[in-house]
């Protein structure tokens, strides 16, 4: 068995439910034949990192290092390894383990994160029970199935955030077939929105920006959409009557606006959640059904639609924003993403 470079592998950890964390260490597991390990160089937040640190979704364990927007260097490797060498720039996201036996039907197509033995890297359990961490730390371990290089045209402070944002909403682009001269919509320019925006305009999509802050008309327009809808103008939201193929719900937008959503969409158009309101939706299925509108909800993507995410933002020069904080500012940076300050990424610096 070959040896990793960290016997102990020191991280900022949640000690209990809260948005607070501090230094933490633990023993990684052995580094099996198959895996890589990463010393990390940065680590970008998201959402779900401070969910899972304040126990919003009531399955925390503490201690827990969370970070799922991981890029660094490969330091060591096992004898079994096929695709990296040590010095590779890589990035992990979401996942570090599924069960990719054929008799898996999410495994079968690529949709590892459906695998009921799916292991998410923050709060999830191998399953031989070993709890699992994250990348708000100096290293970590995975099974090499579970890491994409970073094509060399991104620069590596800039590709965390395309593990989990980029990745959560190109998928389901591809996945639903948004397509060249389709018009989609993009509510909430924020984290995911913002990325989003960049996507769909290299599909080949007609982008409009949907957001209720004017401020962001600008930017918007930078980013590549060929229209900017303020919602806090009558006039603009009317407009958008019967005219958009998709929407990408980027926001947590109340479950009280999605009757709202289904009055821009065209005939057989589709409405596509990715971010979660907390309440159950109330939508008049008349108006489902007399348009043909399908709603639906898609989470992250497989592994080999993130290497596709990889390729593609590399390709068409597709970039986060990012505000970049050093390590020992964890906390600030974490209340500075909580408090939707950031513009529009935080990724943190090892
Ligand atoms: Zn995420
Ligand atoms: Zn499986």
């Amino acid at each position: 068995m070959a040896e990793g470079k960290f016997n102990e592998i020191h991280g900022w950890a949640a000690m209990e439910p809260g948005m607070k964390v501090e230094p933490w260490s633990y023993t990684p597991r052995p580094l099996g034949d198959r895996d890589i390990e990463i010393k990390i160089e940065y680590s970008g937040i998201c959402g779900s990192d401070i969910h899972i640190n304040k126990n919003d979704w009531g399955n925390s364990e503490y201690p827990q290092i969370s970070g799922h927007e991981i890029v660094g260097k490969v330091v060591a490797k096992g004898p079994r390894v096929k695709h990296f060498e040590l010095g590779d720039t890589v990035g992990v996201g979401g996942m570090c383990y599924a069960c990719r036996q054929d008799d898996c039907r999410p495994c079968k197509r690529g949709l590892e994160q459906h695998c009921p033995k799916c292991a998410y890297i923050i709060g999830g359990r191998y399953p031989d029970g070993v709890r699992t961490h994250g990348g708000f730390a100096e290293a970590v371990r995975v099974n090499e199935y579970y890491a994409s290089k970073i094509p060399a045209a991104i620069d590596p402070a800039y590709a965390p955030p395309l593990m989990c944002a980029g990745l959560t909403v190109f998928a389901p682009m591809v996945n639903k077939g948004v397509k060249r001269g389709d018009r989609v919509g993009i509510v909430g320019i924020g984290g995911l929105g913002h990325l989003a925006i960049q996507f769909a305009a290299a599909l080949g999509a007609e982008v409009v920006a949907i957001s209720h802050s004017p401020s962001k008309r600008e930017q918007c327009m930078e980013l590549g959409v060929t229209q900017f809808v303020d919602t806090s103008n009558r006039e603009e939201a009317e407009a958008l009557r019967k005219s958009l193929d998709f929407l990408f719900v980027c926001s947590t937008a109340g479950a009280e606006k999605y009757n709202e959503f289904i009055t821009w969409m065209a005939c057989e158009s589709q409405i596509v959640i990715l971010g979660l309101p907390s309440e159950p939706l109330k939508v008049y299925p008349g108006e489902l059904v007399f348009s043909g509108t399908s709603i639906s909800g898609s989470q992250i993507g497989g592994l080999s639609m993130t290497r596709k995410t990889l390729e593609f933002a590399a390709k068409h020069n597709i970039r986060p924003m990012i505000e970049r904080f050093p390590i020992a500012k964890i906390n600030e940076a974490m209340e500075h993403v909580e408090s939707g300050k950031v513009r529009y990424r935080a990724v943190l610096e090892l």
